[in-house]
């Protein structure tokens, strides 16, 4: 099947040869455990503002930082992912970290994935956008090779109740920063890096958690409204978080 997928990628990437119409991909990742109207509502808030061509929602393999819990089996947090995307013609559920054996358990960093997909998005004008929460955004200097990261693609940080935005410039080594135009004012929706853009995303205000839906899920109660309903329903058939 992983030669399945790279015949697929390979086929799509030379499909697209004859096009040259410049791709807008935007690559959102995250434990998905389980994908929650947070997530929607984040990537629906960048899609309005972007425009993308296709935006992957990549669920991760084993976090390269030990959890505090067990993560639940990657196989449903992809189905749910996939579930989550059917109604959006280019939102894609990734199988991006789900290693050779799709069984997700091989760690993967989030600048190899970005290579991953650099490799394939690979004409003139292609343009890859990192989406991701402030929270997240705020603890990128732990993230392996996060210098070379920033300086490889786009980032979209979602404002996220709880998390100064105006923190976000501090966790960026200044060498990295755009030299600001002389007069120029600061621009409130985008950090300029010298080779990329942090844009901010300050439309979404969304409270969900996947702690809260797994939270709730143990104690029985309802999660209507804060997962989509079809995730709602996976959950409820297969009995997860319980
Ligand atoms: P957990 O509660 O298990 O830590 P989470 O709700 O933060 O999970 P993740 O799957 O870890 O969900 O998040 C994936 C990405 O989505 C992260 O970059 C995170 O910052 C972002 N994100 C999740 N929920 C929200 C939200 N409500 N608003 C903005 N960003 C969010």
């Amino acid at each position: 099947l992983g030669g399945a997928l790279i015949t697929t990628q390979a086929h799509r990437s030379h499909a697209l040869t004859h096009t040259h119409h410049p791709r807008k991909i935007a690559l959102f990742g995250g434990s998905f455990d389980p994908v929650h109207s947070g997530h929607m509502a984040v990537a629906r808030a960048a899609d309005r503002r972007f425009h993308f061509d296709e935006l992957h929602f990549i669920p991760s393999g084993r976090p390269p930082h030990k959890q505090r819990y067990e993560l639940a089996p990657y196989a449903h947090r992809f189905a749910m992912t996939g579930l989550a995307c059917a109604d959006h013609p280019h939102f894609i559920p990734s199988l991006a970290e789900a290693g050779s054996d799709l069984s997700g358990r091989q760690v993967f960093y989030s600048i190899d994935t970005v290579r991953h997909f650099r490799h394939i998005y690979n004409h003139r004008g292609d343009k890859l956008f990192f989406i991701l929460g402030a929270d997240s955004f705020l603890e990128i200097a732990t993230w392996r090779e996060y210098e070379a990261l920033l300086n490889t693609c786009d980032f979209i940080v979602a404002s996220r109740p709880g998390f100064r935005t105006d923190a976000l410039r501090l966790v960026i080594p200044p060498e990295l920063l755009a030299r600001p135009k002389e007069g120029e004012p600061l621009d409130s929706h985008a950090i300029h890096l010298r080779r990329s853009t942090v844009h901010l995303l300050d439309t979404v205000s969304s409270h969900v958690s996947a702690t809260e839906v797994r939270k709730r899920l143990d104690r029985g109660q309802s999660v209507h409204g804060l997962v989509p309903l079809r995730v709602e329903e996976y959950i409820s058939k297969q009995a997860l978080y319980r």
